[in-house]
């Protein structure tokens, strides 16, 4: 950013070590005006990243900076990023995961926190300009300068994610957000980890302007030259609400108001956001020294929990399936069929005009395609209502869905995605009629949840376009795709499908064919086992507990009826039939077609429902499924150990055969397909702090008590038997890899 004469320091050496990347990763130049450029610019790099060598550097580059101003030849320090929309993407997670003692953790904070001390105490005016990306030590950094300009980009995010890897902003992030903006308006920053448009950041006083990109330069030195001059921007009035609710007794309400929604939206599980109010609450009159030491204590208590161990161990996960799969080129697609305007295809078609796709709807009944446009609107209109999405621009991607009986427009389309009713004969007739409609260079997906999509491949000539694209429902809510691999499909198929999901910002998992695919072939056995345990004698709402305590987002009787009870009992039969006695439904579960009910979508399941919203669990239906209406009490730790011991001993299955490429892929499916706790880190990171030897050991007492369905995978005998992890496994038949 500067110009003029560069007077002094900090040139790039040339050696390609990691301490010197670090050193080359800022720069300071100080203009022939006396304004110091501090300026951000990781080599080789997209993001910049606060590494301890990182924050070395610039602790004596602010050295410099106070020499000089001590000096007389430094007025004024600006710290900028040369990475167009990329200010600063926070500290280095590496580091934060390798800290294994309290006092380390601690020792680290404190020391972040002196650097940006001495910069919050230099005798000089300091003025962040902030473009793009501006995360964790990032915020941390510009809170301590003087006066913050951000860009209106759209990739200028302002925020303090460390919530999200189980600890809280140590870099004095904790406490000097709430002093600047107030607590009101810091608390979601920092329980949640959401960031904030420039827009936002302005009006929350988190900065105080906000420019286009262009004119930032432009904008810095005239006010430079404001400050020159003598007139110093005064500092922006807070909020009227964070005046009113300045005091101490309305603070300590607004503390105990969010405990409460903290203890709500996470029952416990994360402790993080929980010391983060406590050292709030402790902090709040102390002076900012004192605060700081306290957050830095709290920081380095919370490093250490397994619970940041295994948030950052899946915040790991999602960065490495944003990497692509094979090293085929995507096609490009701009166009993209829908065929089946369902409660799949309408949410699939709202979604790719989001993202913005032109979307051709097809089904054979106006209806239906009615309704799917129905749906699509008012998914749009639930992200207009949230301001994601302004109204203009919503009703152009509306009209970016055009509906059709028939196959026109499909010759254009570059991608399509078969989403008709769930029957291999109209699934393969769809495909055939299709790969007459569109041109060569299209690929084709199908939306199936248990079909074959080997089997479909059959029936097509070009079978290499082809592959599986398994959304979840709702399409808008849950992130997860799997992208199955039918035997004959080509990696460039798969690139491309995956370049598109990746576009629709969902979390693609690469998966071979096979019944159930990944998510659904493991949550089977998990439902299943709670059909056991109602006919040992459990109650539907011990059971829903039990799991909910263990963190699933829901119990499984209730996701049955989520599911669809008719809809569960059929992929139920799918993967009997495919694997034989251990996938027997359990014989309660046999009982539910001749029980009538279809779950939720019907009004009655398990539980009974009013319109949308859920009564009360309905004890008419033991008695529905020939069971005592009496009911006995299993603990809750083995109504849990049940339904977790299968669902990873089924995984286990998963991994020997290959359907996917490690135990990862399985934590990341069940993450995202099924919302399995993330704070336990996924369900193989779970096996593994078991030990696999005491998952044997646990399945083989089940099985002896309780039958063949717990008889231990062979790749739990042999994880066991060498003292290894799952994750340490690789797949005997890599088929999932590519390249
Ligand atoms: P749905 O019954 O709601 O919709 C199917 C639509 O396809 C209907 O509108 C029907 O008119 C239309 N259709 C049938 N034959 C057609 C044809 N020849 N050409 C064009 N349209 C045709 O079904 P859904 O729940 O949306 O499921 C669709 C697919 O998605 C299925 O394969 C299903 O297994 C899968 N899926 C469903 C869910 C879910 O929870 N509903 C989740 C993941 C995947």
């Amino acid at each position: 950013m500067a110009n003029d004469t560069k007077v002094a320091t900090g040139g790039a050496v040339e050696d390609d070590t990691a301490a010197a990347v670090d050193r080359n990763a800022l720069t300071l130049e100080v203009d022939a005006g006396g304004t110091a450029w501090l300026t951000f610019d990781r080599p080789d790099s997209r993001a910049n990243i606060l590494t301890s060598g990182v924050m070395q550097r610039l602790d004596a580059l602010l050295g410099e900076v106070e020499a000089g101003a001590q000096a007389g030849h430094i007025k004024a320090l600006v710290i900028t990023s040369a990475k167009p929309g990329m200010f600063i993407a926070g500290a280095n997670i590496d580091e934060i995961a390798g800290i294994t003692d309290p006092a380390e953790g601690e020792a680290g904070s404190r020391r972040g926190q002196a650097v940006f001390s001495r910069l919050d105490r230099l005798q000089l005016f300091t003025v962040a300009a902030v473009d793009g990306v501006c995360l964790g030590g990032g915020t941390e950094l510009i809170l301590a300068c003087d006066y913050r300009i951000a860009t209106d980009a759209p990739a200028t995010k302002i925020g303090l994610p460390e919530i999200q890897l189980g600890i809280i902003p140590g870099f004095g992030g904790t406490t000097r957000l709430p002093r600047l903006v107030g607590l009101t308006a810091a608390l979601p920053l920092i329980l949640t980890g959401k960031t904030v448009t420039a827009s936002k950041a302005y009006r929350m006083g988190l900065v105080d302007e906000r420019v286009h990109p262009a004119i930032l330069r432009e904008r810095v030195r005239a006010l430079l030259a404001e400050v020159a001059a003598g007139r110093r921007p005064q500092a922006r009035k807070r909020p009227l609400l964070e005046r009113i609710t300045g005091s101490s007794l309305a603070r300590g309400f607004v503390l105990s108001q969010a405990r409460k929604q903290v203890l709500k939206e996470t029952k416990g599980h994360y402790p993080a956001p929980l010391a983060a109010l406590e050292t709030l609450t402790r902090t709040e009159s102390l002076p900012l020294d004192r605060a700081l030491e306290e957050e830095a204590r709290t920081l380095g208590r919370l490093v250490v929990t397994p619970v940041s161990k295994n948030l950052i161990h899946v915040f790991r996960l999602m960065e490495a399936a944003k990497k692509p799969v094979t090293p085929a080129s995507p096609r490009d697609v701009a166009k993209v069929g829908v065929v089946g305007a369902g409660v799949m295809g309408g949410g699939i078609a709202q979604l790719l005009a989001y993202r913005g796709y032109a979307v051709r709807l097809k089904d054979i009944q106006s209806a239906a395609l009615g309704h799917g446009l129905k749906t699509a609107r008012e998914l749009f209109d639930k992200v207009v209502k949230r301001g994601r999405l302004h109204r203009r621009e919503a009703e152009r991607m509306m009209a970016a869905i055009s509906p059709t009986l028939d196959y026109s427009g499909f010759g254009t389309a570059e991608l399509v995605i078969e989403a008709v009713v769930e029957r291999m004969e109209v699934k393969k007739a769809v495909l055939r009629e299709l790969e007459g409609q569109v041109t060569s260079g299209c690929v084709l997906t199908s939306n199936t949840s248990a079909l074959s999509v080997t089997e479909m491949q059959g029936a097509l000539e070009r079978p290499e376009d082809f592959c599986g694209m398994h959304f979840f429902n709702p399409v808008n809510r849950m992130p997860l795709v799997e992208i199955v691999r039918g035997e004959q499909t080509s990696d460039e198929a798969i690139a491309t499908v995956w370049a598109v999901t990746r576009k629709l910002d969902k979390t693609p998992v690469l998966v071979q064919d096979g019944p159930g695919f990944l998510v659904n072939r493991i949550l089977a056995p998990y439902m299943n086992e709670a059909g056991w345990l109602l006919v040992d004698g459990a109650s539907v709402e011990s059971i829903d507990r039990a799991l909910v305590a263990f963190g699933m987002p829901m119990g499984p009787m209730r996701l049955l009826d989520e599911v669809g009870l008719d809809v569960a009992h059929h992929v139920s039969g799918i993967l009997h039939q495919a694997f034989g006695a251990r996938m027997a439904p359990a014989p309660a579960l046999e009982k539910l077609p001749a029980t009538k009910r279809l779950g939720r979508k019907g009004g009655l399941g398990f539980y009974t429902y009013e319109g949308s919203r859920e009564k009360a669990p309905d004890a008419s239906m033991y008695a529905a499924l020939g069971l005592p209406a009496t009911r006995r009490d299993i603990p809750r730790e083995v109504i849990q150990e049940r339904c977790i011991l299968v669902m990873i001993n089924e995984a286990a299955r998963v991994l020997e055969e290959g359907i996917v490429r490690g135990a990862g892929d399985v934590d990341l499916g069940l993450i995202t397909g099924t919302g399995f706790p993330p704070f336990r880190g996924g369900l193989m990171r779970y096996a593994d702090s078991l030990g696999a030897a005491s998952v044997l050991e646990k399945l083989e007492r089940y099985a002896r008590d309780l039958g063949e369905r717990f008889e231990p995978a062979p790749l739990v005998r042999a994880r066991a038997a060498e003292g290894a992890s799952f994750y340490g496994a690789r797949p005997k038949r890599p088929v999932a890899t590519v390249g």
